[in-house]
């Protein structure tokens, strides 16, 4: 566990986001998410083993055109361990992944320099650095092009090529408060490792210094890069994992990161747990019943509500473990009854089960035909109460001003103002096609749609208000009504005339 693990950047990370910060408990894993919703969304997954060791952090898919890298750390969240503890970030530019893009908004891996811009890609950029402070090593994966080769063989297989390589900057690197890191060292143990698990020679990795600092390296842009801020701001041992984008198989790709992944576990002393003990907690998310072939999405302790003698199936069961998952429906069938079909006619339940141990339960109420009818009128009712209430919004010019008004709000009206109706949304059924009725206003030349004032100015001292329609009859206030396309109102606002 790395030395700095401060609690204002602990407290920082959970404000920043709406889900569970690292968890405390060991063995554990946790996830957070920052910048939910958006391309440039983050998920970081921690895995703390059962003892506490080192830390080692995997970024994949700095670069969305890497699958190798990306998907092999995707393997890794999942992962119990025995001792240490990972700090896994698969996807770290999500938009560059979603467009399959090296870098839509320029290269991620080339903004790790001293000048921070602002912007969505620099915040995930910000992000990363922080979680280097809690790490003891850092791998960066990669898939780059052909295969990396001390020796010239051919234009694919070359000291310039990336594919197949372990990257880093320098062979010996001197942290600023004077601690070398020996990575070359440390990437010949683990070649030396993970080649001898390749039977194909060709498809060997081989270490790549790109002397990073050096004033005459070719590559001096990666002085740009992540693993070079891990190395100079954070004294963190960091290397660049490069699978071929030559492999036969997307596969060999994902093998080969994962090869070299354990290898510096091992190293490290962090140690996976096998097999990886699963003791299930969380109940049943939801349930797919079909009533006589129509399925119906339920909850745990919900009711289905049926018709005598209707047919019961239950389908599907979501649960976080679907191993030794059963449903027993209660007087029917047998202990397991998951998947088969049954003629309901009596007040039931279903049973949900993991092994022996309940963990959720649905009751099912068989109606007599009678009692069925009047249960589906009020279950329509309730879905007409439901519309009525949902937020509508009214937008009207007044003397061509635009005004947006809510259901239920009173617009007041002079004698010389120009009233027209433009439209109405609600959130419930914003597809539906509505018509405006100004009640107790008649257009000079009919409408194209009955009772809809959309499109016309609606000049209350030039117009013939039909008094009988305003308020109380008293001529003062008049509703102006919303209608869905089957005719129901949806809403009203009241039009206020001033003397
Ligand atoms: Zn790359």
């Amino acid at each position: 566990m790395k030395k700095i693990i401060s609690l204002a950047l602990c407290l920082a990370a959970t404000l920043s986001c709406a889900c569970a910060a690292q968890a405390d408990t060991r063995p554990s894993s946790s996830h957070e998410v920052f910048f939910a919703g958006s391309d440039y969304e983050l998920n970081v997954y921690y895995v703390k083993g059962r003892q506490d060791g080192k830390t080692l952090l995997l970024i994949g898919g700095i670069q969305g055109d890497e699958p190798g890298g990306y998907l092999s750390a995707d393997l890794y969240p999942d992962l119990v361990l025995e001792k240490g503890n990972l700090i896994v970030v698969p996807r770290a530019n999500l938009k560059s992944i979603i467009l399959g893009d090296r870098g839509p908004d320029g290269d991620m891996n080339r903004q790790f320099h001293d000048n921070a811009k602002v912007g969505p890609m620099y915040q995930v950029v910000g992000k990363l650095k922080e979680l280097m402070s809690q790490a003891d090593l850092f791998l960066h994966l990669h898939d780059g092009w052909g295969y990396h080769s001390p020796v010239y063989v051919d234009s694919l297989r070359n000291p310039n090529r990336y594919g197949q390589s372990l990257i880093a900057d320098s062979a010996n690197f001197t942290c600023d408060n004077g601690s070398v890191l020996p990575l070359q060292e440390m990437a010949d143990s683990v070649l030396g490792e993970v080649n001898s698990r390749i039977s194909n020679e060709q498809h060997h990795l081989h270490f790549f210094n790109t002397r990073t600092a050096d004033p005459d390296t070719p590559y001096s842009e990666m002085r740009k890069t992540a693993t070079y801020y891990a190395l100079r701001k954070e004294c963190l041992p960091a290397f660049g994992v490069e699978a071929s984008k030559n492999l036969p198989s997307l596969e060999d790709k994902i093998l080969y990161h994962n090869l070299v992944i354990n290898a510096f576990m091992e190293r490290l002393g962090i140690v996976a747990e096998a097999p990886r003990i699963l003791i299930p907690t969380s109940g049943l998310h939801y349930t797919e019943v079909m009533v006589n072939g129509v399925p119906h999405m339920l909850k745990d302790k919900d009711t289905l509500t049926i018709r005598r003698n209707d047919e019961v199936q239950v389908v599907d069961i979501g649960t976080d473990y679907k191993r030794g998952v059963t449903m027993d429906l209660l007087g029917y069938g047998n202990l397991n009854d998951f998947k088969q079909s049954f003629r309901v006619g009596k007040d039931t339940q279903m049973v949900f089960r993991k092994e022996g141990q309940k963990f959720g339960s649905i009751d099912i109420k068989a109606l007599s035909d009678e009692q069925y009818a009047r249960y589906a009128d009020k279950q329509k009712q309730e879905q007409h109460d439901h519309r009525q209430n949902v937020t509508r919004v009214f937008v009207v010019a007044v003397n061509d001003k635009h005004h947006v008004l809510l259901s239920g709000d009173t617009l007041k009206l002079a004698p010389a103002d120009r009233l027209e109706l433009i439209s109405s949304f609600g959130d419930g059924s914003n597809d539906e096609t509505v018509t405006l009725n100004f009640r107790g206003w008649v257009p000079e030349t009919p409408s194209k749609m009955p009772n809809d004032d959309r499109g016309y100015l609606i000049e209350p001292d030039k117009s013939r208000l039909l008094r009988q329609y305003s308020e109380h009859g008293e001529g003062k206030r008049y509703a102006v009504v919303a209608t869905d396309s089957r005719g129901n109102p949806v809403g009203e606002i009241w039009v206020q005339l001033s003397q």
